[in-house]
C-alpha cells in the first residue's frame, strides 16, 4: 500500500510473522521494530547520536509533555519537532490521551473529550480528538495516533463496550480532522509535516467480541495503519497474547500494525510471532535508569553485591559500548555513587539489546526460522531474573 509520503512493503512472512519495510517523510524503518520513548523530545539518558549508533530508526514523542512544555505552538514555529530536536528520522508521537489518564490531576472524561488539570502547574486543558490531531499535525511527527479512551483493568463488559464505543466516535471524529488538516482548512493550525500519517486504535479491554468489532469499525473508517491499545495494563501475559492474536487477523494485511507501550523483550517475540509489527515500551529506558540490565541470559540488577568484584561485562555476548568498555564492578560503582554516566551506560545496553533482539527477529523471519529463534530466545532470556 501507498499513501502520500507513507508507504508499508511486506517483504517476508513466516508463520504469522512479519517483515517488512515503512516508509515515512523522514525516511525507512525496517519492521518488526521497537521505537524507544522520548517522552519530552529526548530519550532519558542519551543523545540523539548515541540512538543513532544503537540503532534506533524511530523513536516516540509524547504529546501530552510536548504539548504542556514547551507547547506546540512554539515547536511549530521552530519547524516542527525534528527540528527543534534535531532528530532527521521517524518519530512516532501518541495521542497524549494515555497521560491525561495516568498523570493529569482531577480528570473528566465526557463525549467532547478529556478535561484535566496540568501536573506542571495546575492550568486548565480541554483534550479532543480534533486538538489530539491538531497539536500532532504542529508537532509534525511522522505517525500521528488518535485520542482513545484509556480503560483501567480489570473493567467489566459493559463499561468497556462504552468505553469502546466512545473510542470509536473519536476515531470518525479525528479521522474527519485530519482529512481537514490535509485540505488545509484549519485555522490556526500549523501543518509541520504534510505526509504524516494517521493511525487508528483498537480497543475493547479483553473481550473477543469487542475486539472484533472495535478493528472491524476502526478499518472501516480507513486510516493508513493500525495500533492495539489498552494492554499491558495489567492484565496476565497469556491474556495479553490471546487478546493480540485474536485481533491482528482482523487487521489488513498490507498496513503495519503497532502494539502500544509493550513489553519485556519476550512479549516482543510472543507478540510478532502474532502478527505484530511496532512497539514502543519505557522498560529498556527506565528500568536501565533503576539499575536492572536485560542480558541474553536473562536481567540483572547491577547495583547487587554480587558484582562489586565482578570483572564481566554486563553481557558478554553484547557488542555494545558498555559492554566492550565497562565492567559489572564499574557500573555497579557508578550506579552506587549516584553517577549520571550510570544512566546512560545502562541504558545504552539496554536499548542495543533491544534493538539488536529486533534485528535478530526480523533475520529470523527473513530466512524462515522465526519458530526455532523463538523457542531459542525464551530458553535463553525470558527467565526470572539470574541474581534473584
Ligand atoms: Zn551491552
Amino acid at each position: 500500500m501507498s499513501d502520500a509520503g507513507f508507504d508499508f512493503e511486506l517483504t517476508h512472512t513466516d508463520g504469522r510473522a512479519r517483515r517488512g519495510v515503512l516508509t515515512t517523510p523522514h525516511g525507512a524503518v525496517e519492521t518488526p521494530a521497537f521505537m524507544p520513548v522520548g517522552t519530552q523530545g529526548a530519550v532519558k539518558g542519551v543523545t540523539h547520536r548515541e540512538l543513532k549508533e544503537v540503532g534506533a530508526e524511530i523513536i516516540l514523542g509524547n504529546t501530552y509533555h510536548l504539548y504542556l512544555r514547551p507547547g506546540d505552538d512554539l515547536i511549530a514555529r521552530r519547524g516542527g519537532l525534528h527540528a527543534f530536536i534535531g532528530w532527521d528520522r521517524p518519530i512516532l508521537t501518541d495521542s497524549g490521551g494515555y497521560q491525561v489518564f495516568s498523570l493529569a490531576a482531577r480528570r473528566t472524561i465526557d463525549e467532547e473529550g478529556a478535561r484535566f488539570k496540568s501536573h506542571l502547574d495546575g492550568s486548565a486543558h480541554l483534550l479532543t480528538p480534533e486538538r489530539a490531531a491538531d497539536i500532532q499535525a504542529q508537532l509534525g511527527s511522522d505517525i500521528a495516533m488518535v485520542l482513545d479512551e484509556c480503560l483501567a483493568h480489570p473493567a467489566e463488559l459493559p463499561a468497556a463496550r462504552a468505553s469502546m464505543e466512545r473510542t470509536l466516535r473519536w476515531a470518525r471524529r479525528a479521522r474527519t480532522r485530519m482529512e481537514a488538516l490535509r485540505a488545509g482548512t484549519v485555522d490556526g493550525v500549523t501543518v509541520t509535516n504534510p505526509g504524516q500519517a494517521q493511525f487508528g486504535i483498537v480497543q475493547g479491554s479483553v473481550f473477543p467480541g469487542l475486539r472484533e468489532e472495535s478493528a472491524r469499525e476502526t478499518v472501516a473508517i480507513g486510516f493508513e495503519a493500525y495500533a492495539i491499545g489498552g494492554l499491558s495494563v495489567g492484565e496476565p501475559a497469556d491474556v495479553m497474547y490471546d487478546i493480540v492474536g485474536l485481533t491482528t487477523p482482523w487487521l489488513p494485511e498490507d498496513r503495519p500494525r503497532y502494539l502500544m507501550g509493550t513489553g519485556t523483550p519476550g512479549d516482543l517475540v510472543e507478540s510478532v510471532a502474532r502478527g505484530i509489527d511496532l512497539f514502543d515500551c519505557v522498560l529498556p529506558t527506565r528500568n536501565a535508569r533503576n539499575g536492572q540490565l536485560f542480558t541474553s541470559a536473562g536481567r540483572i540488577n547491577i547495583k547487587n553485591a554480587r558484582y562489586a568484584e565482578d570483572d564481566r561485562p554486563p553481557d558478554p555476548s553484547c557488542g555494545c559500548y558498555t559492554c566492550r568498555t565497562c565492567s559489572r564492578a564499574y557500573l555497579r560503582h557508578l550506579f552506587t555513587a549516584g553517577e549520571i554516566n550510570a544512566s546512560t551506560l545502562n541504558t545504552l545496553h539496554n536499548l542495543h539489546f533491544y534493538l539488536d533482539t529486533m534485528r535478530g527477529i526480523r533475520d529470523a523471519i527473513a530466512f524462515g526460522r522465526f519458530e526455532s529463534f523463538r523457542l531459542a530466545f525464551h530458553e535463553r532470556v525470558s527467565r526470572q531474573p539470574v541474581d534473584s
